[in-house]
């Protein structure tokens, strides 16, 4: 993806930033350019959450966070404002090399990633659940400030697609989150010809790709490890 601008020209003297995150052992970096999360791609996340697991006949929930809230491994995190509810969900993260104007079918989907890795969807649940008792939009409680914790993104070419791989996550060292990827409704293949019958997938789109059961609140002070098992880890805290 190249950096520069959609209307062409030079950039005016604003202290705007192309949000990035690192690629394992490389010196470039992995400019973002959409974040998009899928809800309820694990069956028993959804019914700790009271609701209905995504059925595959019918399209899964998506929704997105703005490209600058991710923040990298071993961040400290301070506890966002807004919320007394702050949750850790612990997602694979798919990272996108290639983009596509039309639908893309499942079969050809996985030719546009470039890689992948493991982070958190940190979300504010108390402004969830009012907004989804009064059906309104998860925007609040989704796309806030630094509520993308991500690990460096690992190249296909390293690490293959992992489909047999456990996503897991300790928090303060006690297990909290684990489930095999093989558990997910909605495979990455899948998820992508999806949000492609909705939008132009691009260069730079991360996908979130749903949390197992087990999410919980993340109080200040704690520490956090994520892992997608052979893949990458991300380690973190909520400041105190
Ligand atoms: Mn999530």
């Amino acid at each position: 993806m190249s950096n520069t601008l959609l209307a062409g020209g030079q950039a005016c003297a604003l202290p705007a930033r192309i949000p990035a995150v690192p690629i394992r052992g490389r010196a470039e970096v992995f400019p973002v350019h959409r974040i998009y999360c899928v809800g309820r791609n694990f069956a028993e996340h959804a019914k700790e959450m009271g609701a209905a697991p995504s059925k595959p006949s019918e399209p899964p929930v998506f929704f997105m966070k703005p490209a600058d809230a991710v923040v990298g491994d071993g961040t400290t995190i301070p506890y966002p404002r807004g919320t007394s509810e702050l949750h850790h969900e612990v997602e694979l993260v798919v990272a996108l090399g290639e983009g596509s104007d039309g639908v893309v079918a499942a079969s050809d989907a996985l030719e546009l990633v470039f890689g992948y890795s493991v982070g958190l969807d940190l979300t504010r649940r108390d402004l969830q659940a009012r907004a989804k008792a009064r059906g309104l939009p998860w925007d609040v409680a989704k796309g806030f400030d630094r509520s993308a914790p991500l690990a460096p993104i690992v190249p296909v070419t390293d690490c293959g697609h992992p489909v047999d791989a456990v996503i897991s996550l300790r928090v303060n060292d006690r297990s909290v989150q684990s489930a095999p990827l093989a558990q997910m409704i909605f495979n990455v293949a899948d998820v992508l010809h999806e949000l492609s019958r909705l939008y132009d997938l691009r260069a730079g789109d991360l996908i979130f790709m749903g949390t197992p059961a087990g999410v919980g609140p993340l109080h200040p002070g704690d520490r956090y490890h994520a892992e997608v098992s052979g893949l990458a880890t991300l380690d973190g805290a909520i400041g105190t």
